[in-house]
């Protein structure tokens, strides 16, 4: 028998992908469809009973929260949150209309179809099923849907965190995007990809100082040429590998499962054998330093006094001030860092949450393995964790062993499997009765 949630999840995820809630990350060019999307889901929630709260932080960049009362109280409250904003979609490279949420092919299409309103449209159909059968959940939930994860959150998470932090009241633990996800270990099994830790995004805007002067005399300090080997400096740097508990739990689980080694000697080239996925553990290994900003100068023959050059660095758990003190150190003297810093998380692979989301996975997938990984971006649960609530990444879905589901993030011709969406309903469902 199928339950309603699964017979309603398509139509709900090709509503949400109909809404063109683009996030360019530039305010003055983003309207108001982050609003629509979370009346839309507002409407949906309140149709079945729920008692919804909406807020927008700026006119146009909607968020809508509802509970739903579990038995003990006493317990933390398990936050379930999703993005209603996508990234831009470019029409003329795609098969179809990329806002169509057409379904052909056994596929719900579009933009948003894998990041993220696959995994709305899949808590919002079960939170509509659990109301529907007076379901009174183990702990409190809380789904809280927001605008602006595409561009860091402040108009979403971060603002709700700070403005309107009652609405998390109790929570003290989260499930949301990237993780959950099958990848085939050979044809018969497969394993299921939690996010349980996330690298830290470390952004460091470099200035250096000199002496301004005319650009015929002999200049011996030049900010120009001093943030120019600064920038050289860093972004050669190879920083050494850090195994974290995370990336060991996943190797260890990857052994058990494959027998495959990972030698400290050979880690990288280990981890290279794993095909697709290699290039997100790879990134999980060290700290990185990537310049990708340089501005400096406004005439030719005019030496500027100052020079800057933004680094994306992101940092592993538990080594942000380390890596502080180890780039000041490299790029030297007469440089000043500014660091904007959105930290890394990792939680453990343990505990009621954890077997729940194992437990519900393998019910699901008799040849499901469900394993830990890190990932190397950053989502709305490091806003979050400001909160003292540990998020992990869990939008369940079974994928075709050929699928490269990666690259559909941001993709092109982005989608997601029908009966995906239809099995991560059954595991979210299990999760959220027995969480
Ligand atoms: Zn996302």
């Amino acid at each position: 028998m199928t339950s309603t949630a699964e017979d309603e999840v398509v139509d709900l995820c090709s509503d949400l992908i109909r809404i063109p809630s683009v996030n360019t990350g530039d305010p003055s060019t983003i309207g108001d469809q982050e609003a629509v999307a979370a009346k839309y889901i507002q409407q949906k929630l309140e149709e079945v009973g729920y008692r919804t709260e909406y807020a927008e932080s700026v006119p146009g960049r909607g968020n809508v929260v509802a509970r739903l009362a579990g038995a003990d109280p006493s317990r933390g409250a398990l936050l379930i949150h999703g993005h209603v904003d996508v990234v831009p979609a470019n029409a003329a490279e795609w098969t179809v209309d990329p806002f169509s949420g057409a379904v052909q092919d056994g596929y719900v299409w579009g933009r948003g179809a894998v990041d993220m309103k696959d995994m709305v449209a899949m808590t919002l159909a079960v939170a509509r099923d659990l109301k529907r059968r007076n379901v009174i959940p183990p702990r409190d939930l809380i789904f809280c849907f927001v605008s602006d994860e595409e561009a860091g959150g402040v108009y979403g998470a971060e603002w709700l965190v700070d403005h309107r932090p009652e609405w998390f009241t109790g929570a003290t633990e989260a499930i949301s995007e990237v993780g959950g996800f099958s990848i085939n270990v050979d044809p018969e099994r497969r394993a299921y990809l939690v996010a349980a830790a996330e690298k830290g995004v470390a952004w460091a805007t470099l200035t250096a100082t000199g002496k301004a002067g005319h650009g015929s005399m002999i200049a011996e300090d030049n900010a120009v040429t001093r943030i120019a080997e600064a920038v050289a400096r860093l972004g050669r740097h190879e920083f050494p590998i850090s195994r974290t508990a995370t990336v060991d739990a996943f190797l260890a689980a990857v052994t058990e499962l494959t027998g495959m080694e990972f030698p400290d000697d050979d880690l990288e080239g280990a981890i290279g054998k794993l095909g697709p996925v290699s290039k997100i553990v790879n990134a999980t290994l060290r700290n990185t330093a990537n310049p990708t900003m340089l501005s400096a100068g406004y005439k030719a023959n005019v030496i500027p006094s100052t020079a800057q050059a933004t680094v994306d660095c992101r940092v592993l758990p538990g080594q942000v001030d380390s890596f502080k003190a180890e780039v000041a150190e490299i790029v030297g003297d007469g440089v000043d860092i500014d660091w904007f810093i959105s930290p890394p998380l990792e939680y453990p692979w343990e505990g009621a949450l954890v077997e729940a989301m194992k437990a519900a996975i393998r019910h699901e997938d008799d040849n499901g393995h469900p394993i830990p990984y890190m990932l190397s971006g950053g989502t709305d649960n490091k806003a979050f964790s400001r909160l003292d609530i540990a998020g992990y990444g869990f939008s369940p879905l079974r994928l075709p062993a050929d699928l490269d589901f990666s690259s559909l993030f941001h993709g092109v011709d982005e989608r997601v499997p029908v009966d995906a969406l239809r099995f991560g309903v059954r595991v979210l469902d299990r999760l959220l009765v027995n969480c």
